[in-house]
């Protein structure tokens, strides 16, 4: 028996509650499919100590925004999956909770949805599952040896669980550099493989790095402001919410100890290649060097001191070659980001990235809406802090287009 909704939203993280919230405030009927339990992503993709990296005041759920005790806080995991299956309960969002949808497809003026609980037929459906789907890795990660430990960002735990010896950790975005200080200070020998990532001190001027993102309009550029639509896989700025917050990027893992070597390049037996450093972290400083503008640019404006001088260059007699065995780097994790996953989706609507083509969030296939899409409006579209807004338009068109 094929069931028939009106509005289906498939994923019960933030972007699929959000749309949820909206829909169910105007009364809409709607389902929201979730292949595992709401905010899943939060629960079994971070590892043990995580917590957020931009704070709590910047929680801004509609209907749920941070009001707590701790603003300039930073949620560990298990309190922000609480945080967000309270609000969830709070509204009575419509979840059905461990529905995996397999296949999406057109169908006369709808959409047909094959779930692991049987078919669905569908006026309306929002894709909502996820900014940050498919753990990417670079060209060369297959030619690992054989037997060599390997783990993606999203399996790793915590240092007790990762097996015995040196760690290379490959991708120096804000996880790798986090992944890299804990196993660092658990005792852990560290290498890790820089790229070109964008930093920024976690506080400026008696403000946090994410006020300055938000103030500045760092946070609302758009796709279209980007020199090539490739930069939206460029990170966000390297920054920690551990212990209170604190800045880190290249120079203070170096201060750590942290042993830095340049983008990974390939490998061959035990031999791992990298690029130079010097190269990766010019890269990230030139990044870093872009946001400064916009922060400059808005001191201007208000007439506030300006809070952040970039340091000299860095240099480092890095390493270009590891002998995995030599070394004896026992495991490699790998957190060299992600890119969209959306083959189940028979629509045409991808760009040649794979991201959705869409315009506040509404795909060129009438009914088909995407959501948590990394810059689907603006740079903030896929955080905790741009979701509403997204959600709010996605939610006025639907019930728009209805009447
Ligand atoms: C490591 C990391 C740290 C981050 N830290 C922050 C931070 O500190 N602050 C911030 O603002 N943002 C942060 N983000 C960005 C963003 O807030 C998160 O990625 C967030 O999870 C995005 O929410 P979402 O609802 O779009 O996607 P998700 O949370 O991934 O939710 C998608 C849901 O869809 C479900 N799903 C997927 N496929 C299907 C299917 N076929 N059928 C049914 N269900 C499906 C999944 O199980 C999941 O529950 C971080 C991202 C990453 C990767």
């Amino acid at each position: 028996m094929t069931e028939k909704v009106n509005v289906v939203v498939v994923g019960a993280g933030q972007a699929g509650l959000a749309t949820s919230y909206h829909l169910t405030q105007a009364g809409v009927d709607h389902v929201v499919l979730e292949a595992g339990r709401v905010a899943e992503t939060w629960r079994s993709r971070r590892w043990d100590s995580f917590c957020l990296v931009t704070p709590n005041w910047s929680v801004q759920l509609p209907g749920a925004t941070y009001s707590g005790a701790e603003p300039d806080g930073f949620m560990p995991r298990d309190e922000l999956v609480d945080y967000i299956q309270r609000w969830a309960d709070g509204f009575k969002a419509p979840v059905k909770e461990g529905c995996a949808v397999t296949s999406l497809d057109q169908d006369g003026g709808g959409f047909t949805l094959r779930t692991d609980m049987g078919d669905i037929d569908a006026r309306t459906v929002v894709v909502a599952t996820g900014g940050y789907q498919r753990a990417h890795l670079p060209r060369g990660a297959s030619e690992m040896p054989a037997g060599l430990t390997q783990l993606l960002a999203e399996e790793y735990r915590n240092p007790a669980a990762v097996p015995e010896g040196a760690v290379l950790i490959v991708g120096s975005g804000q996880t790798g550099c986090q992944l890299a200080e804990e196993l660092h200070e658990s005792g852990r020998r560290v290498i890790l493989a820089c790229g070109r990532c964008i930093w920024a001190p976690r506080r400026m001027g008696g403000h946090d790095l994410v006020w300055w993102l938000t103030e500045t309009g760092f946070a609302d550029r758009t796709l279209a402001d980007l020199p090539s639509p490739a930069a939206r896989l460029l990170g966000n700025p390297q920054a920690s919410g551990h212990g209170g917050g604190h800045d880190l990027h290249y120079r203070t893992l170096k201060e750590l100890g942290v042993e830095l070597v340049g983008r990974f390049e390939g490998v061959d037996d035990s031999k791992v290649h990298f690029g130079e450093f010097d190269a990766a972290v010019a890269g990230g400083d030139a990044l870093a060097a872009v946001l400064k503008k916009w922060i400059d640019a808005l001191c201007e404006k208000r007439g506030l001191a300006i809070p952040w001088e970039l340091p000299p260059p860095m240099h480092l007699d890095a390493r270009r070659e590891l002998d995995l065995d030599r070394e004896g780097v026992g495991v490699v994790i790998w957190t060299t980001g992600f890119r969209p996953a959306y083959d189940w989706v028979h629509s045409p609507v991808f760009d040649d990235m794979g991201f959705p083509v869409q315009t506040d969030g509404r795909s060129a296939v009438s009914g088909l809406y995407f959501m948590g899409v990394h810059f689907q409006r603006k740079s903030r579209s896929a955080t905790l802090y741009g979701v509403q807004e997204d959600a709010q338009l996605v939610a006025e068109h639907i019930i728009e287009n209805r009447k």
